[in-house]
């Protein structure tokens, strides 16, 4: 059985082909700078790359040329041999708590819920409707980023604001990287031989989100109303004081918006360093004694380590912690770092195991108290798995 997974963004779009007779990737890709000069897109498929400029005026292109490409290349025969399409879909509110066949109530949901997800939700339907036109009769399945948070609880998701907020505009955490931490609990729980879990899964990318898990199900997570909140990332601050925002908008003359902007791309390890947003350079910075690296480096290990304080309270101890995304499965001495503050809880890792990278690993040493576990995400198998079960289950 062969799925696509997707995930298209305002100007590109992702794509992994998947066999799910034994999960492996065919073929993957991305179409880039969509409507926009210098289009192109690359495709990867046995040991090949293949890349071309080529004019993409729309989604609906991106998607014509893909399956165009993938006969083309002999990675299909058929169009017929793609059995389904899974969506990445951003924000599904509080309607959707699992993945869901894509019909014309999900699309005009979507829509209806773009004031939460102003840059995805209109691209994912642009996704979704450039294949409806160009393979209209493929089982289409829609995945949330939000679907995996919305067992939390009333007392994690609400904010102290005044209740109507939450009940006149829906104003409450919804929590994102769904699919990324719903992957991590389940290869977590099948490493570990067991469903009842109480785990911290910490997806640290350029965004980074924390999701409190327990026995399979998101009891918390770090990000909130939009993915500015929660731990410190990339470009992105994580959790302030909101006076702030009020203030620096006197002191600079902007309007809220631009002082947001300044909190989503001007933040987190650029804004601190005043160099980089990627970890390697603050890392490198670090090791040369620069201190603002060195604070940017420290400040982001701190936001992670109160996050994970608060959740070890909030699930009544932990029995397994697991990294994932870019810094999480790269970097050595972030995780070196964060693990040393929780010696307190117990944590302990093995130097030497913590050196690999980007592998599924144990770090933590026999005696830890608290297992650690480093495992590569895979948005997009998850996606593709969604798609074969709901498949299944027609
Ligand atoms: P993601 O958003 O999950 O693709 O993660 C991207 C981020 O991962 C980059 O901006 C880097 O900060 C970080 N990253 C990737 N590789 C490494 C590495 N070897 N060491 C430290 N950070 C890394």
């Amino acid at each position: 059985m062969k799925i696509i997974s997707i995930n298209a963004g305002s100007s590109s779009l992702k794509f992994s082909l998947f066999n799910m007779d034994d999960e492996s990737v065919i073929a993957s890709g991305v179409f880039e700078r969509i409507g926009m000069e210098g289009s192109c897109y690359t495709i990867k498929y046995l040991d090949e790359k293949i890349e071309q400029q080529i004019e993409l005026v729309s989604h609906k292109d991106a998607v014509r040329i893909l399956l165009e490409k993938l006969i083309d290349l002999k990675i299909i025969n058929s169009l017929e041999e793609i059995n389904g399409v899974g969506h990445r879909l951003v924000h599904g509110k509080d309607k959707y708590s699992s993945s869901v066949v894509i019909t014309d109530e999900v699309i005009a949901d979507l829509d209806q819920f773009k004031e939460f997800a102003p840059l995805h939700n209109p691209a994912n339907i642009l996704g979704i409707e450039a294949f409806r036109e160009v393979l209209p009769d493929v089982f289409m399945v829609g995945v949330f980023d939000t679907a995996f948070h919305q067992t939390m609880d009333p007392v994690s998701y609400i904010y102290p604001v005044p209740y109507s907020w939450y009940q006149d505009y829906g104003v409450r955490k919804y929590g994102f990287h769904g699919t990324s931490h719903r992957y991590i609990a389940k290869t977590a729980a099948k490493l570990l031989g067991k469903e009842n879990l109480r785990m911290i899964s910490c997806h640290i990318g350029n965004g980074a989100s924390l999701a409190a898990i327990k026995d399979g199900k998101c009891i918390d997570t770090s990000m909130g109303f939009t993915p500015l909140a929660g731990v410190m990332m990339g470009t992105r601050s994580g959790d302030i004081d909101p006076s702030i925002i009020p203030y620096v908008m006197e002191k600079e003359g902007k309007n809220a918006s631009e002082v947001i902007d300044d909190l989503n791309k001007r933040s987190g390890l650029l804004g601190l360093s005043e160099y980089s947003n990627d970890m390697r350079d603050i890392l490198a910075k670090a090791e040369e004694g620069d201190e603002k690296a060195i604070l940017a480096r420290d400040k982001y290990v701190r936001t992670i380590v109160n996050y994970i304080g608060s959740y070890y309270l909030l699930l009544g101890g932990v029995d397994v912690i697991c990294f994932t995304a870019g810094v999480g499965e790269n970097s050595c001495p972030i995780r070196r770092l964060v693990c040393e503050a929780l010696l307190p809880l117990g944590v302990k890792i093995d130097l030497e195991k913590n050196n690999d990278r980007g592998k599924t690993v144990k770090i933590s040493t026999e005696d830890s108290k608290i297992s650690v576990y480093v495992i590569p995400t895979d948005e997009e198998l998850m996606i593709a798995r969604d798609t074969v079960s709901l498949m299944k289950n027609r």
